[in-house]
């Protein structure tokens, strides 16, 4: 081997840019001298706290900068959290796109939606395939979108072995299923780094398969006079065929509502993913008539989202669809961390209307797509990798995906937990750390234009202290006031004691302004300036909030 090449020169590094701290945002470049993979490309569903924002993806300033290096975009499933970010990664450095066919299909509509162009490249298990001087081989797993893949990526500097989002399985129908040997062979060849899902770290023993399910289902449709309507994340294909498969046994007609639901149906239908036959379907306009009263119905929302369909029936506002007694709603998915209230507050109001509602607290309607510790350490014996990089998850998951992979085996010095922004050089003499670099996120108002922290936090201070405004005219000439001042305030105390309050302060302010010195008086800016401490100091005092203060002085 010529000598250059195994020296310092040949490492991989690995700089993780979303993903590693948090759920959602994964997003991970891998670079090899002057040549750049990105692993996914996902977004952040916002948290409660943030209002206004409607979806926060990766800051891709680090591949931008090196846009002429980026060899390629990787796929490794059709989930937002892995391609929601994709024309985004697109804009700010292009490259072609591999994904499996699903996945692809999925990415085409957001990119349409976007009016992003790509070049999209099909991967199929156990086909290798060039990209620049990497090899990838893409190794299917199973997860709770089919078309799922792991990518081993052949480097000049050893193997980077990415799990993606995976469960083992091993009950799957074939094609579902993690296909085992071929990790247990990339272990024989030798691993040098594997990235392993962490989200499920702190569930013990084996993920089950999907069709545990099955059973619950069942129940709901055989005890359901009415409709059916479920609702899971429209990317859910193999419980969505599960599900069907159950309805036409049972002669319920099936229907797709929701515009992510019906869209994703479609990509599967027609790509002989999803298979229902033409007659077993019955369109959401047609939902009103006979037939659409026992039909079973794919609803998208399982998280509460406001403007989803779900939640337009749960508030009686759909156009086409309304639920009532005799009906069943079956949420077959978890909440999100951060959704759990939006999400009880559905199942309320959707109880008020008298249907039944089922859901994984109280029936068996859903099982994870994450491998749960057993799944994890499986994982790790079968590849054996030098170093074990844990991803996908909060820091806490990271920790204990470490820790376990400890109790499993590994040295501590081979377990590598990172965060994003922080940089992995990894080689065959050792792992290190570099410097850090720049990993931000950006977040998105409903237009996908970018929405600054500032305003955020504004929003965040309204939404918790409240508002004042007061109007202060004042005498051009000599600075004094030309009337009492008017105070509107806006949620900060109810509405008769805001009056009162506001009279107060008024007078307090009157008293305050006039016994100023000239100079002040005059000066509009120091005037405004002792408008927003007086009546910050006052409403503090009388309210304990902190609301904003925004002064309008006229001077006249
Ligand atoms: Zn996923
Ligand atoms: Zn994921």
């Amino acid at each position: 081997m010529n000598p250059g090449s195994a020296g310092e020169t040949s490492a991989v590094r690995l700089v993780p840019l979303g993903g590693l701290g948090e759920f959602g945002l994964n997003a991970l470049a891998l670079e090899w001298e002057e040549h750049l993979l990105l692993l996914d490309a996902g977004v952040l569903f916002p948290p409660a706290e943030m209002p206004g924002v409607d979806s926060i993806v990766p800051d891709f300033q680090y591949i931008a900068e090196r846009a002429s290096r980026l060899r390629g975009i990787l796929l490794t499933h059709g989930h937002e959290d892995h391609i929601g970010a994709l024309s985004f990664a697109l804009q700010a450095a292009p490259a072609p796109v591999y994904g499996s066919r699903l996945t692809l299909g999925f990415a085409r509509k957001r990119l349409q939606e976007r009016g992003v162009h790509a070049d999209l490249r099909t991967l199929v298990p156990g086909q290798a395939v060039e990209i620049g001087p990497f090899r990838v081989h893409p190794i299917r797993v199973a997860h709770s979108v089919l078309d799922s893949l792991a990518l081993a990526i052949e480097t000049p500097a050893g193997v980077v072995l990415a799990s993606g989002d995976f469960k083992i399985d091993a009950t799957a129908p074939p094609d579902e299923r993690t296909d085992v040997d071929s990790l247990s062979e990339w272990g024989d060849r030798g691993v040098l780094a594997l990235l392993s899902d962490s989200t499920n770290v702190e569930q013990p023993g084996l993920t089950g398969g999907e069709e545990a399910v099955v059973p619950a289902f069942e129940q709901v449709l055989d005890r359901t006079r009415g409709r059916v309507l479920v609702s899971c994340f429209a990317t859910s294909i193999p419980r969505i065929q599960r599900v069907a498969d159950l309805a036409v046994r049972a002669r319920r007609p099936v229907s797709f509502l929701g515009r992510r639901m019906l869209d994703n149906a479609e990509v599967a239908l027609d790509l002989g993913l999803l298979r229902l036959s033409e007659g077993a379907r019955v369109s959401p306009a047609s939902l009103g008539g006979d037939a659409g009263g026992r039909a079973v119905v794919f609803v998208s929302g399982s998280q509460g989202e406001p403007l989803s369909a779900l939640s337009m029936i749960s508030l009686g506002e759909h156009r086409d669809v309304a639920a009532g007694p005799g009906d069943t709603v079956v949420l077959s998915a978890r909440a999100i961390p951060g959704n759990e209230r939006t999400v009880s507050r559905l199942i309320s109001n959707l109880f008020r209307l008298g249907c039944d509602v089922v859901h994984p607290g109280t029936a068996k309607v859903h099982v994870s797509g994450h491998g749960n510790r057993d799944d994890l350490v499986e994982l790790l014996r079968r590849v054996r990798p030098r170093y074990l990089v844990p991803v996908h998850g909060e820091y806490r998951m990271l920790a204990q995906h470490a820790r376990l992979a400890v109790e499993a085996g590994l040295l501590s010095d081979q377990v590598l937990v990172a965060e994003d922004g922080d940089v992995l050089r990894l080689s065959a003499r050792g792992a290190r750390r570099e410097p850090r670099v720049g990993a931000g996120r950006v977040l998105l108002d409903r237009g996908a234009s970018e929405v600054e922290d500032v305003l955020v936090r504004d929003r965040r201070h309204l939404s918790s202290e409240g508002i004042v405004v007061p109007i202060v005219v004042v005498d051009r000439q000599t600075g004094h006031l030309e009337s009492p001042p008017e105070i509107v305030t806006r949620g900060i105390v109810d509405a008769d004691e805001a009056a009162d309050l506001a009279e107060e302060a008024g007078r307090l302010l009157a008293g305050a302004m006039d016994g100023r010195p000239v100079e002040e008086r005059l000066d509009a800016g120091l005037t405004r300036e002792r408008v927003r401490d007086e009546l910050r100091r006052f409403y503090k005092r009388r309210t304990q909030r902190r609301p904003m203060v925004i002064p309008v002085v006229m001077e006249v």
